[in-house]
């Protein structure tokens, strides 16, 4: 039974009694508590601003938290995550959280992280409805589509799926690549580099798919922006 009690302004709030709750208060009092035993100034220093070098666009799983997956500590990491780390070029979400990693933080990595034995990735792999979230699956339908002569001919399920898991990691990267962010840090010079990975949950381990980018060279025709100068002086 849950019980309410009037808070400081006197509006009514639920007190929680759910030990998986409580918990995560508890744990956190004890975090805080070994951060300042081990570094006494650790909360003063991070309260003071944040210069992270790499930007993580990962999978909401929660199996893959950036930090612990790579061993970084709190303030190294700007962190977008969502259902099978898709990077759709109209998503406001992503795109706010890529202009102010690339153009405010000028980070120097970005990577995109996928892992082996996605839950969205093998959803999107089936004709079954799953409500709203059909709709951001069929992101990774297309790209089962791009991929469907050599997709088509994997046999073994599980295999199959961890394939789509590496060429959507990929083809997230050249979306990164694409964006007009993106491309315009690089016609002025930044230093930047998109990176795809995908993590293996039976081993903890990277694997980075070998596709990183520091440079509009490969975009193709069809995607290439000129810069905002070069545009402006037509
Ligand atoms: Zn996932």
């Amino acid at each position: 039974m849950a019980t309410t009690e009037n808070n400081a302004n006197g509006t009514k709030y639920t007190v929680v009694t759910s030990e998986s709750y409580n918990k995560l208060i508890n744990a956190n009092r004890q975090w805080a508590e070994s951060k300042v035993n081990e570094d006494p100034d650790f909360f003063k220093k991070l309260a003071a601003g944040q210069s992270p070098e790499v930007l993580w666009i990962g999978c909401s799983d929660s199996r893959v938290p950036a930090n612990e997956v790579t061993g970084t500590k709190p303030g190294e990491v700007f962190v977008h995550r969502n259902i099978a780390n898709v990077c759709v070029h109209s998503d406001m979400n992503l795109l706010s959280v890529l202009d102010y990693a690339v153009n405010v933080l000028k980070v120097k990595h970005i990577i995109v992280a996928g892992h082996y034995g996605c839950g969205g990735v093998a959803a999107a792999m089936t004709h079954k409805q799953f409500g709203i979230i059909d709709n951001w699956l069929r992101h990774i339908k297309d790209i089962y589509r791009l991929h469907s002569h050599e997709l088509d001919r994997i046999t073994d399920q599980e295999t199959k799926v961890n394939r789509l898991v590496e060429l959507n990691a990929t083809e997230q990267v050249y979306n990164i690549c694409k964006t007009s962010i993106v491309q315009n840090a690089w016609n002025n010079g930044q230093d930047l580099h998109v990176h795809g990975w995908v993590i293996d949950l039976k081993t903890g381990l990277v694997k980075d798919l070998k596709v990183s980018s520091n440079g509009s060279e490969n975009l193709g025709y069809v995607y290439a922006l000129d810069g905002i100068e070069a545009a402006a002086s037509r």
